[in-house]
């Protein structure tokens, strides 16, 4: 899975999440009258790629290697010729929409920049599921009524899931990119670090366009070529695209029957249950040993309640027998999360716990379900970038394993904080508090 995010919304505050890399300035207003062609040069007021090696210390992300790169951008495009023809593409389709393309520069500064400071769950909850987005999404969800009883019934995929995703994505449709997403892929598959990964995107999206699903003037989109109201990708969509309102083309951008159909179809095929939801907020335990929140373990429902955790709020879980992992993502002074098979099928849309809880959480407010029952703790400050490279060097320093020293959290990470927790005699909950770097610098 890439770590170059597609969602730009979403990746915009929740880079800190997967370590990806949307400046925030990639954010663009929505699409106006003034739509770039397909094989426009660098707009008038665009800013120029500053010049500058990214960085990653990529070999190809140097200076020189972009440049050489850039110069060689015409043979490079040339060269994906005997590729395009093998997935049908036509030499006119090819010389009309790849062969005039000039390389879009300033994306090589996007794919190097790293956030210095870094969103909690509870900021990046607080800025996607608020109450202006929960009664545009009903709002929305009610205009579209129709489509939404269509898509539930031919997919069996929850319409407040894929409502969600359309708001947390691009607010209903609000915010897109405008950069031509021919453009940004054939520039990330012939330059840069991301080649490889990038030269399936770029031959995707010249199906798209020789099939004709999308126009090139609406194939716009991210500096990563995610496109349309749920932020598609050129091979997602050649995986799941849906012509749902049977017009003959899969319009991703302009079509809300094909966007929701096809989002559903997604979801589905990432192995959405029917009739289920995505989770609970639960409460756990002061003693409870955190060991067991991980997301390998699952157990059921009642297992669960065995060790102690009740549902927030005092119901009782309608499935005893479902199975769930629990997640902690602030330890033992946060709420706990069970999270179900959907929730999984939630972050095979985009691999990151924060963006598929925000997901579950609006999907559940949109239906009229109430917000988080326990507080977040918003007196913990977030270590920045700097701190967070310190914290994973000291542990790895103290002979605790947390692979290279990155500043991105990711499970292993987690696992050593909770060796050292246990170690120093605090609750092992893996959560990486400005005092857990304190205690690892007195040592
Ligand atoms: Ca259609």
């Amino acid at each position: 899975m890439t770590r170059i995010h597609s969602h730009l919304m979403a990746a915009a505050v929740m880079a800190a999440f997967t370590g990806s890399a949307v400046a925030s300035d990639d954010r663009k207003s929505s699409i106006t009258g003034t739509i770039p062609r397909t094989s426009a040069p660098v707009q008038p007021g665009d800013k120029e790629w500053s010049g500058e090696s990214g960085g990653s210390g990529h070999p190809q992300m140097t200076a020189a290697a972009i440049r050489a790169a850039a110069a060689h951008f015409p043979q490079c495009i040339e060269q994906l010729w005997p590729l395009a023809a093998r997935r049908g593409i036509s030499r006119a389709s090819f010389n009309a929409h790849a062969a005039p393309l000039t390389p879009d520069l300033r994306i090589m500064d996007f794919v190097d920049s790293q956030p210095e400071f870094t969103r909690s769950f509870w900021d990046y909850l607080d800025i996607l599921v608020t109450d202006a987005r929960i009664a545009k999404g009903r709002e929305m969800m009610e205009k579209h009524s129709a489509i939404f009883e269509a898509v539930e019934r031919t997919y069996g995929v929850d319409r407040y899931v894929v409502a969600a995703i359309w708001g947390v994505e691009t607010n209903y449709g609000d915010i897109r990119g405008d950069r031509p997403v021919i453009r940004s892929t054939a520039t990330l598959a012939c330059v840069g670090r991301r080649q490889n990964y990038f030269r399936d995107e770029f031959l995707s999206a010249l199906e798209i366009l020789h099939r004709g699903d999308v126009k090139p003037d609406r194939l716009v989109g991210s500096w990563a070529g995610a496109f349309g109201p749920t932020q598609f990708m050129p091979s997602a969509f050649k995986r799941d695209a849906i012509d749902f309102d049977r017009d003959g083309r899969r319009d991703l951008v302009d079509s809300v029957a094909d966007v929701m159909g096809s989002t559903a179809n997604k979801l589905k095929r990432g192995g959405w249950n029917a009739g289920e939801t995505w989770g609970y907020e639960v409460v756990v335990p002061a003693t409870f040993d955190f060991l067991l929140a991980e997301r390998g373990r699952t157990l059921t429902i009642r297992e669960w309640e065995q060790y102690g955790l009740k549902r927030a709020g005092g119901q009782a879980f309608p499935r005893p027998d479902d199975r769930a992992y629990l997640m902690v993502p602030a330890g033992v002074q946060g709420p706990g999360f069970l999270m179900l098979p959907n929730f999984r099928a939630i972050m095979r849309y985009n691999p990151s716990e924060a963006y598929a809880l925000a997901i579950g959480h609006l999907a559940d407010r949109l239906r009229g379900g109430d917000a988080f029952v326990q507080e977040w703790p918003r007196y913990e400050r977030v270590l920045s970038r700097a701190e967070r490279l310190e914290l994973q060097q000291l542990l790895a320093r103290h002979g605790f394993d947390v692979g290279e020293p990155d500043g991105r959290f990711g499970a292993r990470t987690r696992s050593a904080i909770r060796d050292f927790q246990a170690r120093i005699g605090q609750v092992p909950d893996g959560f990486a508090s400005a005092v857990v770097l304190d205690r690892l610098r007195a040592r």
